[in-house]
C-alpha cells in the first residue's frame, strides 16, 4: 500500500504519529500569535513589491518560493499549494489531509479525532477547527474555498498575495 496517497505529500514521507513532536501542531495551538505575526508580514512583504517588480516576478518566483517553503515547511509542514489559505483553517494546512479536502472533513474522521487514512494522526479539519477559535478571524474556516489547483503547486502563495494586494495581474497558471 502506498503511504502517500496526496498529490502533496512527498515520496516515501511517512505519516506523523500523535506522539511525535510535531512542530504544525505547536503552529496551531498558538495559531492567535501566528495570525498576528502573518498581520505584520503581509503588509511589509506587499511593500517590497515595487522591487519585485523592478527584479521580475519572474525571476524572484524561485528565490522566493525557496524561502517560502523553507519557513512555512518548519512551521505548518506546508506543502506548497501556492494557493495558501491557513489563515483560513487555523493555521492548519489542508494539504496535510490525505484527501487535500480545503471544506472541512471527510466522513471518515475517528472517534478520537484522528484521520481515517492516517490512524495516528490527528485530523487536518479538527485540528483546524481547535485553531480557528483562537483566531480574530477565525470564522473565515466558514467560507467556501475553491478547489484546488494543481497547476499552482511549487509557486509562491506570497508573490501571488503581492499581486493581488497591489492589482498587479496574476499570469495565468501554466498546465502541465
Ligand atoms: S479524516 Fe480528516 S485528515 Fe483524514 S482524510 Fe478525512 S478530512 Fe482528511
Amino acid at each position: 500500500m502506498s503511504l502517500t496517497p496526496s498529490a502533496f505529500e512527498p515520496r516515501g514521507k511517512r505519516p506523523p504519529r500523535a506522539d511525535s513532536f510535531r512542530m504544525r501542531f505547536v503552529s496551531i495551538r498558538h495559531s492567535r500569535f501566528m495570525e498576528g505575526l502573518y498581520n505584520v508580514f503581509e503588509p511589509a512583504f506587499v511593500a517590497m513589491e515595487p522591487l519585485i517588480r523592478k527584479i521580475g516576478y519572474e525571476k524572484a518566483e524561485r528565490p522566493v518560493a525557496v524561502v517560502e517553503k523553507f519557513v512555512k515547511d518548519a512551521l505548518f509542514d506546508c506543502r506548497m499549494c501556492g494557493q495558501c489559505i491557513l489563515s483560513s483553517t487555523g493555521m492548519s494546512c489542508p494539504m496535510n489531509c490525505p484527501k487535500n479536502l480545503r471544506n472541512g472533513p471527510c466522513g471518515g474522521v475517528r472517534a478520537n479525532g484522528n484521520c481515517e487514512v492516517y490512524p495516528d494522526m490527528p485530523c487536518v479539519w479538527v485540528k483546524a477547527w481547535e485553531g480557528s477559535r483562537q483566531m480574530k478571524g477565525g470564522d473565515a474556516i466558514r467560507d467556501v474555498q475553491p478547489p484546488v489547483d494543481h497547476r499552482l503547486k511549487g509557486t509562491s502563495s506570497w508573490l501571488r498575495v503581492m499581486r493581488e494586494k497591489t492589482g498587479t495581474a496574476t499570469p495565468p497558471a501554466k498546465s502541465h
